[in-house]
C-alpha cells in the first residue's frame, strides 16, 4: 500500500488539455472511485500514475518516490480485459509475475514456485479456483474480468489503477466484479483508485470520491459529499433528472441516498 499525491499535474496533448492543474492526496489503502463524463480526463491522470503518460507539468508521487517512468508495482485494471483468449485463466493470472522473470525462463514457462502460488491464490481471491484450467475465451465477460484483476494481484502490486473496469459488463456483471476488486484491494491493504462512468456503482463501492471535467478536479470528497447537484456538476443535469425526481418523490430531498439510486437509471453513456 502506497500514499499518493499528485501536484499541479497538467498534461496537455497538442493543442488539448487532458489535465490541466490537477492536486490531491490519497492516504495509504483508501478506495477512490475517479467520475466523468467521457473526454474527462480519467484515463490520462491513471496513466500519469503509472507512468505510461509523462505530465506536461507537475508531479505525481507514489509511496514518496517521484514517478519518471513505467511502475511495476503498479497494478491496472483496463476496461478491455488485455487477457489471452487462447490461455487458461491460471496461465494468464501468472503473466503478472512476467515484470519479475527473466526472459529466459519466461520463453521456457519455467515459473517459480511462489509465483504460482501466488496465481492461485489471486484467482482463489475472485471466486475463479475451480476454473483455474478453463481457456479464458470460454469465460463470461465478468469472469474474464475477475482473470483481469488476479493478474494484476500476481503483480504484487502497490497500488490498486483500474480504468474503467467494468464498462463492457451489463449491471449485474459489473456489480459483482466491482465487489471483487474491493474485496482484493482490502485483503492486500492496497490503495486503489478506479474510474467509472456509472453513478450508482460509484456510491456502492467508492469511499471517496474525485470528479473530472475538461481536465480539471471540480469534486474531491466522501460519499455524503456527493449530492446530486454535485453530481450535476460533473455530468451535466440531464444525467440527474431522474434519480432527483426518485429522491424527491421518496424524500422530499436533494440528497441522494444510496437507497434511491435507481438502477442503471444513473447511468452516464461513454
Ligand atoms: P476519459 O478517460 O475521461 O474519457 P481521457 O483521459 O482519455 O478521458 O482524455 C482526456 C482528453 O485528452 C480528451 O480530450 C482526449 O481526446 C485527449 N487525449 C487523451 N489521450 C490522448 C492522446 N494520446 N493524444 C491526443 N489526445 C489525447
Ligand atoms: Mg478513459
Amino acid at each position: 500500500m502506497s500514499k499518493i499525491k499528485v501536484e499541479n499535474l497538467s498534461k496537455h496533448y497538442g493543442e488539448v488539455t487532458a489535465l490541466e492543474d490537477v492536486s490531491f492526496e490519497i492516504p495509504s489503502g483508501e478506495f477512490v472511485v475517479i467520475l466523468g463524463e467521457s473526454g474527462a480526463g480519467k484515463s490520462t491522470l491513471l496513466r500519469c500514475l503509472n507512468g505510461l503518460a509523462t505530465p506536461s507539468s507537475g508531479t505525481v508521487s507514489i509511496g514518496g518516490s517521484k514517478v519518471t517512468n513505467h511502475r511495476t508495482d503498479v497494478g491496472m485494471i483496463f476496461q478491455q480485459h488485455n487477457i489471452i483468449g487462447q490461455m487458461s485463466a491460471y496461465q494468464n493470472a501468472l503473466t503478472g509475475a512476467l515484470p519479475r522473470t527473466t526472459l529466459l525462463r519466461s520463453l521456457l514457462q519455467w515459473n517459480d514456485r511462489q509465483d504460482k502460488i501466488a496465481a492461485l491464490e489471486a484467482l482463489d481471491t475472485v471466486g475463479l479456483l475451480e476454473e483455474a484450467n478453463q481457456k479464458v475465451k470460454q469465460m463470461s465477460g465478468g469472469q474474464q474480468q475477475r482473470v483481469g484483476i488476479a493478474r494484476a494481484l500476481v503483480q504484487e502490486p502497490n497500488l490498486l489503477l483500474a480504468d474503467e473496469p467494468v464498462a463492457s459488463l451489463d449491471p449485474a456483471s459489473a456489480e459483482s466484479v466491482m465487489g471483487y476488486i474491493k474485496d482484493a484491494a482490502a485483503e492486500h491493504d492496497l490503495t486503489t483508485l478506479a474510474s467509472l462512468h456509472q453513478v450508482n456503482l460509484a456510491r456502492e463501492f467508492g469511499e471517496r470520491f474525485l470528479g473530472m471535467k475538461n481536465g480539471y478536479l471540480v469534486f474531491d470528497g466522501t460519499r455524503d459529499d456527493l449530492t446530486v447537484d454535485v453530481i450535476d456538476e460533473i455530468y451535466g443535469d440531464i444525467q440527474t433528472d431522474s434519480i432527483r425526481e426518485t429522491t424527491s418523490e421518496s424524500q422530499g430531498t436533494d440528497d441522494l441516498k444510496s437507497d434511491s439510486v435507481p438502477n442503471g437509471n444513473a447511468e452516464v453513456a461513454e
